[in-house]
């Protein structure tokens, strides 16, 4: 037997290896009190992430799930990470708040998109990923007793974040308009004024904005944002405006950030992120932009848990954003060629799924593309599992089509299951092969 087989075997049977090679028993120790989880996790153990990723691992799988690009990134971003590793410089720390080039070249993008001066040193935090952005805002800013707006469907951490803080999360769903059946957009979902309104009170610290949206693809308008701008202001309430997919923004629509709205700056934390910018979401980068008093809260929390990025994966994005920032209004700019090559893929993803009898939920931006499975009346009776029918479906699919997606119900809170169990949710960022291999799944599906 190799060593790898044995603690394979010593780990199932509840058993380690001490350094001396001999075996003991770790069962008394599991059970103590001392190594139960902290209280600030308890009920944040299951994960769609988790749970639906390795069910995509196999090759064999068509997998839309998880939101990764299969389309090869910039070269020039590729390229720029190859050199900065052969600078020795750049292969040590760099600034913990984000590597000086990197948010000078922020500074110079968002400064043009905010129409502002934004402080390279002060207004801008780079982190982990949209994900460190995130995490840095809520434990930063969200105090305990606290409680947060979020929009339904929302990015399923968005939650554990919250209750991690020790705050509240206050649900509200976005709603269909109207119960047509055929050409729905994201534009279809909706908050209703009076009920966000409600959800407003002394307590809200802050409201939780992802735009355009993950799962739906929604992308607020300017007066669907002062709506809920208004409402910020009314109650003295933060914004953490999750704007990752910022880029990606299909024909007659306008990506607006709420922080440009008057009085909104002072109050609002955008987050965004590398990974999406340039189709490189193994780097992990993300940035939070806001006002000094906000932003400095936050490099507290960077400062005393991650301290800093990566130095040449931070050379090479800020590399990237120089580019770009030159071709901003131009064809050539990644930031608008990728939604113009995305917009292709939904559209065609969009027109295979009718075909298969599915109702599809047409984006305004982002990749992903809810899909309503009601039509195909798919029988999972014999699913034993006390779960979500999108749960179900999802697995059913994956098995018997070979074809992987996530489920919507991942995106929303218990109350609202009934309102998303019948949507799946389906990634477009891929090469066309992948996407081929999807449609030759889905048409033999429909001809049974
Ligand atoms: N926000 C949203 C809405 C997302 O979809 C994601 C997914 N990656 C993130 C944040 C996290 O971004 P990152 O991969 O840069 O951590
Ligand atoms: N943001 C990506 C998605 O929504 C990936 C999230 C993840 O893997 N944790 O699919």
């Amino acid at each position: 037997m190799t060593i790898v087989q044995l603690l394979h075997r010593c780990r199932s049977a509840c058993y380690l290896v001490r350094p001396t090679g001999k075996l003991f028993s770790t069962k008394s120790s599991m059970t103590s009190v001392k190594h139960k989880n902290a209280k600030r996790i308890e009920g944040l153990d299951k994960n769609v992430w988790v749970a639906f990723t390795s069910v995509a691992a196999d090759p064999s799988i068509v997998n839309l799930g998880q939101g990764y690009p299969d389309i090869p990134p910039p070269s020039y971003v590729k390229e720029g990470l190859a050199q900065a590793a052969m600078v020795d410089r750049l292969n040590q720390y760099t600034r913990g708040f984000g590597h000086p080039k990197l948010v000078k070249a922020l500074s110079q993008v968002y400064g043009k998109v905010y129409g502002r001066l934004i402080d390279p040193l002060k207004e801008i935090l780079v982190t982990v990923g949209g994900y460190g952005s995130l995490m840095c805002t809520m434990q930063a800013l969200v105090e305990e007793g606290d409680e947060v707006i979020i929009i339904e469907p929302f990015f399923d951490c968005y939650v554990p974040m919250v209750r991690m803080a020790g705050a509240k999360p206050v649900l509200i769903p976005l709603r269909p308009t109207s119960s047509k059946m055929t050409n729905i957009s994201s534009a279809d979902w909706v908050l209703d004024q009076d009920e966000l309104a409600s959800k407003f009170s002394s307590k809200t610290k802050a409201i939780i904005l992802n735009t355009p949206n993950n799962p739906i693809g929604k992308v607020f308008t300017r007066s669907e944002l002062q709506a809920i701008a208004d409402l910020c202001i009314k109650h003295d309430a933060l914004c953490f405006s999750d704007e990752v997919y910022e880029w990606l923004v299909y024909k007659g629509h306008e990506h607006v950030k709420i922080a440009t709205l008057p009085g909104m700056w002072d109050r609002t934390i955008t987050i965004g992120s590398a990974g999406k910018t340039f189709s490189v979401t193994g780097w992990k980068l993300g940035w939070s932009i806001g006002p000094d008093h906000l932003v400095k809260h936050l490099q507290t929390v960077m400062q005393n848990t991650l301290y800093t990025c990566p130095t040449p994966l931070q050379e090479a994005v800020a590399l990237g954003l120089l580019r770009d920032s030159e071709l901003m209004g131009q064809s050539d700019c990644y930031f608008s060629s990728l939604a113009v090559e995305l917009e292709v893929k939904r559209d065609r993803l969009a027109c295979i799924l009718q075909q298969a009898g599915m109702s599809p939920v047409l984006p305004e931006g982002g990749y992903f593309m809810v899909v309503d499975v009601t039509a195909l009346n798919q029988d999972l009776s014999h699913m034993e599992e006390d779960e979500p029918y999108d749960y179900k479906f999802v697995k059913w699919m994956v098995k018997e089509k070979k074809l992987a997606a996530i489920p919507v119900t991942a995106f929303c809170g218990t109350e609202s299951r009934k309102h998303f169990e019948k949507y799946i949710r389906l990634c477009f960022i891929k090469q066309d092969s992948t996407l081929d291999a999807a449609e030759s799944i889905l048409k033999t599906w429909s001809t049974g």
